[in-house]
């Protein structure tokens, strides 16, 4: 069995997991374009992947995932609460910046203060038309929360792929959140796709129904799991790792150099909180107290690339796993935003 992590952080994340039959992508958070870039650099063949697997909506998981999916003609698995807001996450009302509607509001405000005489009371058309704007309030959607991102631009990346494709329909490319095929599981209940049996866990983060996956082979009885963009360790999150030869696991941040660094206040209130991201103190707490010992690679990703240094966060896990790590076992893989990983193969 294989995990080859194409890319980890808060720019985008994205993980081929293979088995001897069966291969799948567990998130899609970079272009369409960079992500079979990323292939082809680890020697992963994109035709031969077999499904897509959301763990959550942020767009530094699905960015390049409509495109990617349209073009391998492959089907997607969501929970059916992700699916439904990474849909309204594409819908083109909620591309509306809070600026871009202050302006309008203040413009239809201007234009009616300008018709209405001082006077007046509202009533008809005045009245529907404050009906009008306070109902755009009311669906303008703050767009903080969209990606793991402080900086994002909420904007997909042009995906120039699929335009240069003659055979997608106009019809296709019109409807922004059209995939080939859409697949619904339910965290905590256990499916397969092929030869892979997948366990998908309910994780603490700030999205609507976010998971973590347990993979296992059935040929060879081989585990791996990945638990990223989790605010704590909760028990269920502690018990589905338990018995893994491959984890792939958060170690987003350094508290100090969070708390001292170029975050807003609300922003590292966000990662900090239940909902936000594990510190690497977080994870060696895990992996001194709970984690059973058993895996090969212990593979550390969405890291944060202003609030963490690489090597702090591997002495940092390092040090919580002690003498359990030995030329077998748990040896510490970094995975970064800028490369891919090696494969992994075990
Ligand atoms: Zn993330
Ligand atoms: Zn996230």
């Amino acid at each position: 069995m294989r995990m080859t992590v194409l890319a980890s952080g808060s720019k985008g994340n994205s993980t081929v997991i293979a088995s001897e039959r069966t291969r799948v992508l567990v998130d899609a958070g970079l272009s369409c374009r960079e992500l079979l870039r990323r292939m082809a650099v680890v020697g992963e063949d994109p035709e031969k992947l077999d499904a897509i697997l959301i763990t959550h909506e942020h767009l530094d998981h699905v960015a390049g995932l409509a495109v990617l999916a349209r073009r391998l003609k492959i089907p997607v698995f969501f929970t059916e609460q992700t699916h439904r807001a990474w849909v309204r996450m594409l819908t083109p009302r909620t591309t509306m910046t809070y600026a871009k509607w202050l302006d309008q509001y203040q413009s239809q405000k201007e234009a009616l203060k300008a018709k209405v005489p001082q006077y007046s009371v509202p009533g008809g058309a005045e009245l529907e038309s404050i009906a009008a704007v306070s109902a755009e309030a009311a669906v303008f959607d703050p767009v903080v929360n969209r990606s793991d991102d402080p900086n994002p631009t909420f904007e997909l990346p042009v995906d120039d792929l699929e335009d240069c494709d003659p055979a997608t329909p106009a019809k296709v490319k019109a409807d922004p959140a059209y995939l080939p095929a859409v697949e619904y599981f339910v965290a905590g209940r256990q499916f397969s796709i092929g030869d892979l049996e997948i366990c998908p866990f309910t994780i603490p983060h700030d999205a609507s129904d976010p998971c973590g996956f347990v993979f296992e082979s059935l040929g060879d009885g081989v585990r791996m799991a990945l638990a990223t963009d989790l605010g704590y360790m909760p028990p269920n999150v502690k018990a589905a790792l338990k018995n893994v030869d491959v984890l792939l696991l958060e170690s987003n941040h350094d508290l100090e150099m969070l708390k001292d660094g170029p975050y807003p206040w609300s922003v590292k209130q966000r990662v900090l909180s239940r909902v936000g991201h594990l510190s690497n103190d977080a994870t060696a707490e895990f992996l001194a107290t709970d984690y059973d010992g058993g895996a090969a690679y212990i593979v550390l990703g969405h890291l944060s690339e202003s609030n963490n240094v690489p090597e702090l966060a591997r002495i940092t896990a390092e040090r919580a796993i002690g003498d359990r790590m030995t030329l077998l076992g748990n040896r510490v893989l970094l995975a970064l935003q800028a490369a891919p990983l090696d494969p992994i193969q075990v």
